[in-house]
């Protein structure tokens, strides 16, 4: 979905792609980028220094993670588990605690078909994915038109990776995982106060559940793509749905034009 709206809004507007399923990126799969920077994401860790520190337990006390303890006359930090946030070292009343970086992932800059393109991809073994979510996010070029793809679910990185958007196109299946799934990203978008719409893929398989739901909540079905052996050869393939099939191209456009007048309509109402 993400890479071919990319495709067909290009040669009417600047378009930039980010790829923040940063657990999992596979959009250069399809989009094929000419790869041209790279950089590593590092999250701030704390580093005590026991000839500063009184043991006082403050920076244990504040670390909502459990990433910090202090046992007897010892400061223990548990890397894995700290979120970078910073608490202990402004809070520490002794001024022993510095940060070190440590490396969570890569983040690489590039271009394909016109198509500005970045993505980031966290270290295997890592688990904090926001903060190179927030990295790629920083790379934002307002004068674009920027689509991200996002991993699928509710977890923090989809939350870091949606927020502030105009809108989220919700892509789910006719079945009953993706009805579960969908109510659970509704309500996440809702409490985020983000405007939504919904892609059913592989329409034809399972039941109509999930547009019954979409119906009795108000929720606008913008696209459906069908259950359709090609479509899944060309993605096995890594081409894009507009690629391999080009009448799909204005079905997107078509898309992308319901979405603006959404978010217009949004604009207008606050
Ligand atoms: S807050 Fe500072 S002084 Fe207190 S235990 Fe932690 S590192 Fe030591
Ligand atoms: S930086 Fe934040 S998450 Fe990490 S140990 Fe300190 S308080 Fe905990």
């Amino acid at each position: 979905m993400a890479t071919s709206l990319a495709l067909s809004l290009q040669n009417e507007k600047p378009v930039q792609f980010l790829d923040c399923d940063v657990e999992e990126p596979d959009a250069h799969i399809l989009l094929k980028p000419l790869l041209s920077h790279q950089q590593t994401v590092s999250i701030p860790i704390p580093r005590v220094d026991e000839e500063k520190c009184t043991y006082c337990g403050k920076c244990a006390e504040v670390c909502v993670y459990n990433a910090i303890a202090v046992v007897g006359k010892k400061v223990l930090v548990f890397p894995e588990l700290c979120h970078g946030c910073g608490a202990c070292s402004y809070l520490c009343p002794e001024d022993a605690v510095s940060e070190i970086g440590k490396e969570v992932g890569i983040l690489e800059i590039g271009h394909s078909k016109g198509v500005e393109f970045i993505h980031g991809k966290l270290t295997v073994g890592e688990a904090m994915a926001p903060p190179i979510i927030r990295e790629v996010k920083k790379h934002i070029n307002r004068e674009r038109l920027v689509i991200i793809d996002v991993s699928p679910g509710t977890s923090c990185p989809v939350v870091e990776a949606v927020k502030d958007s105009d809108f989220c196109l919700l892509v789910t299946e006719p079945t009953p995982f993706g009805l579960n799934d969908l109510v659970l990203a509704v309500d996440m978008l809702d409490r985020i106060n983000i405007p939504y719409g919904v892609v059913i893929n592989r329409d034809g398989v399972g039941d109509n559940k999930v547009e019954q739901y979409c119906h009795q909540e108000g929720i606008p079905i913008l696209l459906r793509i069908p259950l359709d052996i090609n479509i899944a050869q060309l993605y096995s393939r890594g081409i894009t749905l507009v690629e391999g099939m080009p009448q799909w191209q204005e079905a997107f456009l078509n898309l992308f034009h319901r979405i603006r007048h959404i978010v217009a309509g949004k604009r207008k109402s606050e």
